[in-house]
């Protein structure tokens, strides 16, 4: 699960990490106050107002209705109304939206921490993730910070490093002064940077993340060191042990038909291809796409239907596939282990009939219990489906419909 900067700093925060402080609005009308009640707190009436979306590159992008940047520099109480509203409601492009512009449902309006004094602030890169060969955490952390990685990661690999921890022992203080000595930082800075590593750390140990990225880590022009922004990812799987994380979920910004499938308890990803798929079990249904891309076609999802496959969830299923429309045919393959075939074979003609119209072919491919008797349900049931035993079977007949 992605988090908005604003909920990631939230958690950073409660770890102990200093951060870039900041007030959440959803209403233009709400913007002046929430400000003056930031300044109580920061003392600074210089800020910078975000829009709040999943996409990083904000800074540079454009939102389509004002042409506001999505990260802009308010300089004083008097503009801050006007910037929120160059933002908020907006929709922004930036370079990760995929060419459309993404709603700007609230705005952060943070302190300005890039304020002159005795040395210039300056951008680090940090990101913290597991790194699934070794199976340890990695630190990843680079001087050219505030930029994007990728491109540091092309131009100059040299100036990016990793320090893997080891999850057995944790992070140890040599390693977070390695970090800071890396990063060219001495003295109070130095210091501050040890703290911070160690605090990043234990926060994405201790809120199960997947992924921290704090891009730029600044160090300010009196030697502080906070998180500016924030990218969380969070484990789904462990977020029965977080419940006031889930409920930081934000639905608006997840594709709507896998809020549907995961609603009805189905365990849906979309794809980019054109057989629908609807299995039981995750690596029936790996095996089943990788059956589908052999036979010359490409999986349009991944969809596990779970143990029980009875029509009324069959149904649920076939009308989120047939959402997509560059679904040329759907592919069932099902294990009947605990399910019995035949209730599965039922389940498809039922809820084929009760769904009328099905504009694309069917395959079913049954196995397992009553593997017989289902086969005999589909072929007499006089519908646009077709029935297979083998697997092989499944896939000659995908071909054929494709060609
Ligand atoms: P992103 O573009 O989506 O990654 O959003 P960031 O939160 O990283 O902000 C983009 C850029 O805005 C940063 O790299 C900074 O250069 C700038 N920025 C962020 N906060 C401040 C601030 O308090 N003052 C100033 N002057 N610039 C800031
Ligand atoms: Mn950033």
């Amino acid at each position: 699960m992605n988090l908005h900067e604003y909920q990631g700093k939230s958690i950073l925060k409660s770890f102990g990490v200093a951060i870039q402080e900041g007030v959440v609005v959803d209403k233009v009308e709400d913007a002046v106050a929430k400000a003056k009640e930031l300044t109580a707190s920061t003392g600074t009436e210089w800020y910078v107002v975000k829009a709040q979306i999943h996409a990083g590159g904000r800074g540079k992008g454009t939102v389509e209705e004002t042409g506001s940047r999505g990260v802009v520099l308010a300089k004083g109480i008097d503009k801050v109304e006007e910037t929120v509203k160059g933002i908020l409601g907006g929709h922004l492009t930036t370079l990760q939206t995929n060419g459309v512009g993404k709603r700007v449902n609230k705005v952060l309006i943070a302190e300005d921490v890039y304020y002159p004094g005795e040395s210039e602030p300056s951008e680090f890169y940090m990101s913290v993730l597991m790194d699934r060969d070794k199976g340890r955490n990695i630190i990843m952390y680079s001087t050219e910070g505030g930029m994007d990685i990728e491109t540091v990661a092309e131009e100059t690999p040299h100036l990016i490093f990793k320090e893997e921890v080891d999850p057995r022992v944790g992070l140890q203080g040599f390693q977070a002064r390695k970090i800071a000595f890396n990063l060219g930082l001495s003295g109070k800075a130095f210091k501050e940077m040890t703290k911070f590593v160690a605090a990043l750390y234990a926060a994405y140990e201790g809120c199960d993340a997947s992924m921290f990225e704090i891009n730029p880590v600044l160090k300010t022009s009196d030697d502080k060191i906070i998180a500016v922004d924030s990218k969380v990812t969070l484990d789904d799987n462990a977020l029965f042990r977080h419940k006031d994380y889930a409920e930081m979920r934000d639905k608006t910004e997840e594709d709507p038909t896998e809020v549907e499938a995961g609603e009805a308890g189905l365990n849906f990803v979309k794809l980019d291809g054109n057989v629908g798929c609807m299995v039981n079990g995750a690596g029936l249904a790996m095996a089943t796409m990788d059956i589908i891309k052999m036979s010359g076609g490409n999986p349009a999802n991944f969809l596990d239907v779970g143990g029980t496959a009875d029509a009324e969830r069959v149904e649920k299923a076939f009308q989120i596939i047939l959402k997509d429309e560059n679904v040329k045919a759907i592919l069932i393959n099902i294990f009947g282990g605990i399910v019995r075939c035949d209730r599965v074979a039922q389940g498809v003609v039922d809820a084929y009939k009760n769904m009328g119209n099905i504009p694309v072919p069917i395959i079913v491919r049954l196995q397992g219990t009553n593997a017989v008797e289902a086969k005999k349900l589909i072929d007499d049931s006089g519908l646009n489906v077709h029935s297979a035993v083998q697997l092989q079977e499944a896939a000659d007949l995908v071909k054929e419909i494709l060609a």
